[in-house]
């Protein structure tokens, strides 16, 4: 199904990156730029178009994995996480080669 190069992140379309899931099964992505809705699609590929919404009270482990302080949205249907986009956030310099 899905084409695994990098250069599928680049098309017009925005798509956002898989990042893993959680120990309970919860996916984690990263949203492409100006993305408000949730992308995922179902078994029949339903898109689930879910608004994300600013996550605050996070559990322990995505506070391990990203820190108490982060940044981390959730879809309010689906209930994946999503992470901000690195074009978005003022803190991805471009200090670490
Ligand atoms: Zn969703």
């Amino acid at each position: 199904m899905a084409n695994p190069t990098p250069e599928a992140v680049e098309r017009e379309i925005p798509q956002a990156i898989d990042l893993g899931e959680l120990s309970d099964g919860t996916k984690i992505r990263r949203r492409a730029p100006r993305m408000r809705a949730c992308s995922l699609k179902d078994a029949k590929g339903k898109l689930c178009a879910g608004h994300l919404k600013r996550y605050y009270f996070f559990g322990e482990e995505l506070q391990q994995k990203f820190g108490a302080e982060a940044e981390i949205y959730r879809c309010e249907k689906c209930k994946t996480i999503y992470l901000p986009s690195e074009e978005e956030s003022p803190r991805s310099q471009i200090l670490s080669f």
